[in-house]
């Protein structure tokens, strides 16, 4: 059964991909945006992750016909009220670089204490079908906002966060260590078995 991952990102399609594998489903073919007719790209206009998740998993199982799987993802930092959040990707005011949303972060924070940087990595993941049935689950990575960037790998907010029981950044973790902790995964896994009773 074909399942289409509405996103632009391959990594993410791996991800699952593994993760069904591991989880030994067979008969599940994920298809990656290029490989469907495209269609308009929908706004993600909306207020909560979950929120932003099923416009994009309705858009592609409406336009499409398949089962659609899209996530959200961001940083939610405690003492900021859970922000960036939705806008974690353009928290400085534009899809902006990496550096540049980081800087501004990190600027805010900057005389908050240390007991008060708790912050996490969250990824909601929907999945909807074209008949209409609509799953959301959620992967919350816990840690610590730190005080300047640490580490090369990864992207986005990685640099500054210190995962729970860890001494290192998210971006001094290789690839694969962060995979198996992390957010989107936690969020993918439940999933797992959604994905195999609609493929029977
Ligand atoms: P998206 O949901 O993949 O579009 O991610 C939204 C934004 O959240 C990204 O542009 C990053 O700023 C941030 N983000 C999400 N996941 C991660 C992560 O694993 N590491 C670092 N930043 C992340």
């Amino acid at each position: 059964m074909q399942f289409l991952v509405a996103s632009n990102n391959a990594k993410k399609l791996k991800e699952l991909e593994t993760i069904l594998a591991d989880a030994g489903i067979a008969g599940v073919e994920l298809l990656p945006l290029s490989a469907v007719e495209s269609y308009p790209e929908p706004v993600e206009d909306g207020r909560t992750f979950a929120d932003n998740a099923l416009i994009k998993a309705r858009a592609g199982a409406q336009a499409t016909g398949l089962v659609c799987v899209a996530d959200d993802s961001g940083l939610a930092v405690e003492e900021l009220n859970g922000m960036p959040g939705v806008l974690s990707a353009r928290w400085c005011g534009a899809h902006g670089p990496d550096e540049e949303n980081n800087r501004l972060l990190l600027g805010q924070m900057q005389h908050v204490p240390d007991e008060r940087r708790a912050c996490a990595f969250v990824s909601v993941c929907a999945l909807v079908t074209p008949d209409g049935k609509e799953v959301t689950v959620e992967g919350r990575w816990p840690g610590t906002l730190l005080r300047a960037p640490q580490g090369e790998n990864g992207f986005g907010y990685d640099p500054l966060f210190q995962p729970e029981g860890e001494k290192r950044s998210a971006a001094e973790m290789t690839p694969e260590e962060k995979n198996e902790v992390s957010h989107r995964g936690r969020a993918l896994r439940q999933l797992v078995d959604t994905i195999a009773e609609l493929a029977g």
